[in-house]
């Protein structure tokens, strides 16, 4: 898989205001203990710039490039092609190099889907979902395309929400429904799968969700989109009632995984990934 020339493959990140990546520290882990000549460069890109830096990076001969905020749509335009989740999602944050076409594909999902499956299969299950954000709708079309049965969205802004239920039940056929998130939201006892997708928790331990914790029953499954902190409020609440908690690290780490798969064919090794990627962010 390595080139063989003087000068590596390329991969990069296209984002902004993202110095200090730690995603680079993940990706060039994974290069190094799998021996391959290859770099992961990050790269500052303003909005105006997005064409010029794809033309480039197609020019240069990039094996790929992951893109981030403000970019994940935008892109899109630029591309050859997209990837099934992609095209169903309207988000891309991962660019793959096959043959001369570059094609967009969204692991944001992929990557929380991985994670999950690691505790629970997703088939024929019950989710609920807060959040109708890039997260959660990468997550709820991800996990729609892995069969799960039924999938309640409850979000603060109602055009949000109702969109992305609107999308599950469309494109995906899923049963969908969206909650207009007021005071604390209770689980009903059917649900197999609770998920925290909106940014409520990031650098912040003590944030708590509205959500009623007596309403989890033991053993349902609770995730959290949020890495930093690693264990949030809500996972240590959910493990308090005997639930199987899920953190945001591993949907992060998973989508490194699933990123580095798709440029160089290989499985790379995912705890030199985790530690990379924990080292990097001080964990
Ligand atoms: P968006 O801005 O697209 O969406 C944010 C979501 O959070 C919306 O649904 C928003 O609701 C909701 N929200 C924010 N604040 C509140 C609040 N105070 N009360 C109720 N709802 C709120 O962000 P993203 O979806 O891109 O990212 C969400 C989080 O996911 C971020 O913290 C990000 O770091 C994390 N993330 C983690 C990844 C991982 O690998 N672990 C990967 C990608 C993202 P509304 O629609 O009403 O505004």
């Amino acid at each position: 898989m390595s080139n063989p020339d003087f000068l590596p493959s390329l991969v990069g990140s296209l984002s902004q205001g993202a110095a200090g990546n730690p995603t680079v520290a993940m990706v060039e882990a994974a290069f190094a203990h799998h021996g391959l000549h290859w770099r992961y460069i990050n790269m500052e890109v303003a909005p105006k710039d997005l064409d010029a830096a794809v033309r480039g990076a197609r020019a240069m001969g990039f094996r790929g490039f992951n893109c981030s905020l403000p970019h994940k749509v935008t892109v899109i335009s630029l591309l050859d092609g997209l990837g099934q989740s992609a095209a169903a999602m309207g988000a891309v944050n991962c660019v793959v190099r096959r043959g001369d076409q570059l094609i967009g594909e969204n692991t944001d999902g992929k990557g929380f889907l991985r994670s999950l499956q690691s505790l629970e299969d997703p088939r024929e299950k019950a989710v609920v979902l807060f959040g109708a954000g890039g997260a959660a709708r990468a997550i709820a079309v991800e996990l729609a395309l892995a069969g799960t049965r039924k999938i309640t969205v409850v979000n603060r802004s109602e055009e949000r929400g109702a969109e992305l239920a609107c999308l599950l039940r469309e494109t995906l056929q899923i049963d969908a429904s969206h909650v207009v998130w007021k005071g604390d939201y209770t689980v009903s006892a059917d649900t197999d799968i609770v998920i925290n997708g909106t940014s409520i928790g990031l650098y912040a331990p003590e944030a708590r969700l509205a959500l009623n914790t007596d309403s989890l029953r033991p053993g349902v499954v609770v995730a959290d989109v949020i890495f930093n902190p690693v264990r949030t409020r809500l996972l240590k609440d959910a493990a308090a009632r005997g639930c199987r908690p899920l953190d945001g690290l591993g949907m992060l780490v998973n989508q490194g995984i699933i990123g580095v798969q798709y440029w160089t064919g290989i499985e790379p090794d995912a705890a030199v990934m985790r530690t990379a990627l924990e080292t990097a962010m001080g964990l």
